[in-house]
């Protein structure tokens, strides 16, 4: 019977272990984690977000540059079959009023208590408390356990999904990285995604409105072209968050890496700037300024806030409404990878070919989110996780077979 040792217990390596199994591997999955899998049980604290119900071209798009090589993948496991395995595992799913879509109890532990059974039942081995470290001379897996023990495991087929580097107290730490680059593998940068952006806000305003929504706005980055995106975003001490911010989270990094970024904020994306500034012609001669964007144009105290942290107001209609549709935000940089959602970076494509097997080490298959692809929040994460195992998976039995 052939053997395959799943490297990394999160919902990648999980579901490679389950179709591995499945197909009468004999699976053994190692983690370095007493328990698995942390960051998926996290995620549904928030209630998880398992995928998302949009059309498939919408649905694509949200994987920018990595869209085109991810499309066969979705293609292979998409959103309809994530939904249908939930299903399986007794945890029906429903669609919300935003389009995403959430397991029934909103929750993840009783799908990941009904998947851990099914594993068990299928033969799944799980070695937890195991770090790999890295490959022997021979090219077996070198792992330390907790205590300090050290083992080298040989197998006939690997799958690693070692997860990126966010949120490192669940278990992926992003240290793979080393000896895979040892390996000559290219790895892009690991850089936090989905994540807070740091603004030097006024004291004024930090101690103010910090914590406080910017309701349904329109964000972009100055001079990128990159499509404004609508929702809520929340201010923080020391700067901003949220749905929209994490949409344009790749044309934010970009700009960063030029060396400026500048987010512009349309306070009132329903409006064009024809409409505010008729609106804003409706001035009261005894209006105070707050008072005047209050009534004429419905913004509130944080938003008027906010369009006084870019200087002295303009009291000119036409110059008002063009700073409320693109009032201009430094952003110094990204918060730090710890606190991000997810990873951006990861394995280069070329490294893989359409089976998820390194070009480098044949039999040896990576899937999750330590290959160089990122998406917004909105359940892509998880399904782009979950159609690369299933992708990984089915190249390494297709791999098996042809050594037999
Ligand atoms: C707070 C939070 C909320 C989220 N909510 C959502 C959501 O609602 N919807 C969504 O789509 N996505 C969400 N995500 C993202 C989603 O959880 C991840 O994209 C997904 O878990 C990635 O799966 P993965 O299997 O690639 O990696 P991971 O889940 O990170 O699993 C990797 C595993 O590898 C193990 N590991 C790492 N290094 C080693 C090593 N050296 N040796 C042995 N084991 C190792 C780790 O312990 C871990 O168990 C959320 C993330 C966070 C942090």
């Amino acid at each position: 019977m052939s053997t395959a040792a799943v490297v990394g217990g999160g919902p990648a390596g999980l579901v490679a272990a389950e179709l591995l199994a499945r197909a009468g591997v004999t699976v053994t999955v190692f983690d370095r984690m007493p328990s698995v899998p942390r960051k998926f049980l996290l995620a549904g604290h928030g209630g998880l977000n398992i995928t998302h119900s949009e059309d498939r071209d919408a649905f694509l798009r949200r994987y920018g540059r990595s869209a085109d090589v991810l499309a066969p993948m979705l293609d292979r496991f998409g959103p309809a079959d994530l939904r249908a395995w939930c299903d399986g595992l007794g945890e029906p799913t429903f669609v919300g009023t935003s389009g995403r879509v959430f397991p029934r109890s909103f929750r993840a532990n009783p799908l990941v208590r009904a998947w851990l059974a099914r594993l068990d039942e299928l033969g799944v081995r799980i070695e937890r408390r195991h770090r790999w470290t890295g490959w022997a001379q021979d090219g077996g897996l070198l792992f330390a356990e907790d205590g300090g023990a050290e083992r080298t495991i040989t197998s006939d087929a690997v799958v690693f999904a070692l997860g990126g580097a966010s949120w490192p107290q669940l278990g992926s730490d992003g240290e793979w990285v080393v000896p895979f680059a040892e390996r000559d593998v290219t790895v892009a940068p690991l850089l936090p995604a989905n994540v807070g952006l740091r603004v030097a806000w006024s004291e004024i305003f930090a101690d103010r409105f910090a914590g406080t929504p910017l309701k349904n706005v329109a964000l972009t980055v100055r001079g990128t072209g990159v499509p404004a995106a609508r929702g809520d975003a929340m201010t923080t001490r020391t700067g901003i968050e949220g749905g929209p911010v994490y949409a344009i989270g790749a044309a934010i990094h970009d700009a960063l890496a030029r060396g400026r970024c500048v987010l512009e904020i349309d306070l009132r994306p329903d409006l064009s700037v024809d409409e505010l500034t008729v609106r804003l012609r409706r001035r009261r001669p005894k209006d105070s300024v707050a008072n005047w964007l209050r009534r004429s144009v419905g913004l509130d105290a944080v938003a008027v806030a906010l369009l006084r942290e870019t200087g002295s107001l303009p009291s000119e209609p036409e110059a008002m409404a063009d700073l409320i549709t693109s009032v201009p935000v430094q952003v110094d940089a990204t918060m730090p990878i710890e606190r991000a959602i997810s990873t951006a970076g990861g394995i280069a494509w070329s490294e893989v070919d359409d089976t998820l097997m390194l070009r480098r080490i044949p039999g040896t298959f990576v899937a999750g989110e330590m290959l160089d692809w990122q998406a917004p929040t909105g359940g892509y994460l998880l399904q782009a996780s979950f159609s690369t195992g299933v992708v990984a998976a089915q190249g390494a039995l297709a791999w098996l077979d042809s050594a037999r």
